[in-house]
């Protein structure tokens, strides 16, 4: 195959995968090294806890071909602020995003290059065919793109595994938003996008940085980055309830008047007092989470913080 005659950024955020990395560097280098007009690694280590940034310096002097820029944060903000430094960071014809785990596997780089020129796109996402994934992730998934999609107005795709060209990075490097959500942001930009798909590998080490509670909170930021659509939502149910609530006021009235019955239902009351009580709380806690991105947002803090870059090999 010859040369591409392209630059490309390969974007890897890192957290406490120290058993990773060497399998990371070589695997980009039997997969891809020459088959690129140049490959820039961009590893931002996410303020790994771990050896990581070490165990990346070591092997930037193993691998002497591949280019390495290595980014660390000063503390922990998360993959997608780590990605959207690596795409800030991105200078070349082509950047493309990955796992730091082997879970991507980087010959799926070039069947991406290859589908970008043939659709004319600048962007394609690499999607999973399969995933082993946890009982939740399963049910989730499917029953969160459903709303995801439905909220926002354009389809948001549910990979990391993404090429962009330069149209696309000088775009998403324009956003500063302090919930910046990769996906979120490609989707509303008009972007002209294709899809192909991989069969991911196993994490190679290591376990997932994904908890329950941390991929709900990433699936609820998701949702709210992209979109205000709930709170119109709230507008909506309000409307309903207060309707069926009338009808049901105006039922039991002509139920006294011409039954002479008392009103019943304990229970009713009981179950209607807590429930309603419960939507109000879940509506006011989301009304919550807009008002306080608004603060965050307002304050206009740097989205992260860099301990230092390295630029080796060049
Ligand atoms: N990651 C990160 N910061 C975090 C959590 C994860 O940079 O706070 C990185 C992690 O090191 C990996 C990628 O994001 O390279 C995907 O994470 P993981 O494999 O744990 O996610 P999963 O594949 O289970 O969705
Ligand atoms: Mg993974």
């Amino acid at each position: 195959m010859s040369i591409i005659p392209k630059t490309i950024d390969v974007v890897v955020p890192v957290f406490n995968e120290s058993g990773n990395i060497e399998a990371l560097f070589a695997a980009i280098h039997r997969e891809i090294t020459g088959k690129f007009k140049m490959i820039n690694l961009i590893i931002i280590d996410d303020g790994s806890s771990d050896n990581t940034s070490e165990v990346v310096i070591e092997n930037i002097n193993k691998f002497p071909q591949l280019n390495v820029v290595f980014i660390r944060f000063t503390r922990n903000y998360g993959k997608e602020i780590a990605v959207k430094c690596g795409i800030d960071h991105s200078e070349s014809d082509l950047c493309v995003i990955m796992d730091g785990d082997l879970q991507h596997p980087p010959k799926c780089i070039l069947e991406a290059d290859h589908a970008m020129q043939k659709n004319d796109a600048n962007l394609v996402y690499i999607s999973p065919v399969k995933r082993e994934k946890r009982f939740y992730q399963k049910m989730g998934t499917s029953g969160y793109r459903k709303i995801l999609n439905f909220l926002s107005k354009e389809k948001v795709y549910l990979t990391d595994f993404t090429l962009m060209d330069r149209k696309a990075v000088a775009i998403v490097q324009q956003f500063n938003e302090s919930d910046f959500y990769t996906r979120g942001i490609l989707s509303i930009v008009g972007l002209k996008t294709f899809e192909i798909s991989y069969v991911p590998n196993s994490r190679f080490d290591g376990k997932t940085k994904f908890s329950f509670f941390k991929l709900l909170n990433l699936a609820i930021n998701g949702i709210i980055s992209v979109s205000t659509r709930p709170l119109r939502l709230a507008i909506y149910l309000g409307i309903t309830v207060s309707l069926v609530s009338m009808l049901f006021g105006i039922f039991l009235v002509i139920e006294k008047i011409r039954y002479g019955q008392e009103i019943a239902g304990f229970a009713t009351l009981g179950f209607g007092l807590f429930f309603f009580a419960g939507v109000q709380l879940l509506f006011i806690g989301l009304i919550g989470e807009y008002v306080g991105k608004t603060y965050i947002q307002t304050k206009n803090r740097p989205l992260y913080t860099i301990d230092f870059i390295k630029k080796l090999n060049e």
